[in-house]
């Protein structure tokens, strides 16, 4: 699904270079569930945001489903954005006048589906993320773990190739982020392909494999194979 080659990324600043990554090698199949890894500042993001066709690389290849994105204008990386990646991020990103059926709505009003079509579908999906008795309810009227339920319904609702959250945890306590991830790893099991960037072991360890960046590179790439890490 992924095929990623010698990817680099530098940044300019003014007469300065920053090299962000420097030279990134991986796969990742359909119905993998990986974590990157790393400490601030070593590329986390900024592999992230190619992944994610939010950027593009100044060196290698990305390869997603089989097309070259290394190289897309902003409108065609735009396109494959939003028809293979669904994003969770950090702070929940909703709208906060809208119900949780209009914020999972949302991407199929640009996606042109059709009022009654939408509908099905956003109530399809609250309803696999535990949420079927909210529908008409606001985000000020959710708890934190409820709010990431509806993001995540939000990127899951165009049926994306891969769900890629950004520290999917961090506005929420330890015990309602251990139900985040549970529902991840509900979601991994029923195929979906997950993509989790965070710098909390405590997260990681609910996917099955790890991706260590360091200073732009991969330091390690293991298999998280001891079920007991990963219950
Ligand atoms: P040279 O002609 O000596 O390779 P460069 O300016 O191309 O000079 O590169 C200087 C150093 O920075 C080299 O070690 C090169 O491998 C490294 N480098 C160049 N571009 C990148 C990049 N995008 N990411 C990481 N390292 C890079
Ligand atoms: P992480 O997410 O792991 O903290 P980043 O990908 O944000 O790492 O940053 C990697 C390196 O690239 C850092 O040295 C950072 O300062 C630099 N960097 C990130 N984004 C930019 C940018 N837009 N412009 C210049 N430098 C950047």
């Amino acid at each position: 699904m992924i095929t990623i080659r010698d990817l680099k990324k530098e940044y300019v600043m003014g007469m300065q270079k920053v090299y962000a990554l420097r030279g990134v090698d991986f796969d990742i199949h359909r119905n993998e569930y990986v974590s990157i890894m790393g400490p601030s500042g070593s590329g986390k993001s900024t592999l992230m945001n190619i992944v994610g066709c939010l950027d593009t690389p100044t060196h290698g290849t990305y390869h997603l489903n089989g097309q070259d994105v290394s190289n897309l204008t902003d409108n065609d990386l735009a396109d494959v954005r939003n028809r293979e990646i669904g994003f969770v991020f950090q702070t929940f990103n909703l709208l906060p006048r809208s119900d949780c059926l209009g914020n999972v709505e949302l991407p199929l009003i640009y996606a042109g589906i059709k009022s009654s079509e939408r509908k099905k579908r956003a109530l399809d999906v609250l309803d696999r993320v535990g949420l079927s008795d909210r529908v008409d309810h606001k985000p000020n009227e959710l708890s934190g773990g409820q709010r990431q339920r509806v993001a995540i319904a939000r990127a899951l609702v165009n049926n994306p190739s891969i769900l890629l959250a950004d520290e999917p945890t961090g506005n929420l306590d330890s015990k309602t982020g251990e139900e985040i991830m549970r529902l991840f790893e509900e979601l991994h099991s029923a195929g979906h392909t997950i993509i989790v960037v965070t710098h909390e072991l405590d997260v990681a360890k609910h996917s099955r494999r790890i991706i260590n960046l360091f200073d732009g590179k991969i330091e390690s790439d293991t298999q998280v194979d001891n079920p007991a890490l990963a219950n």
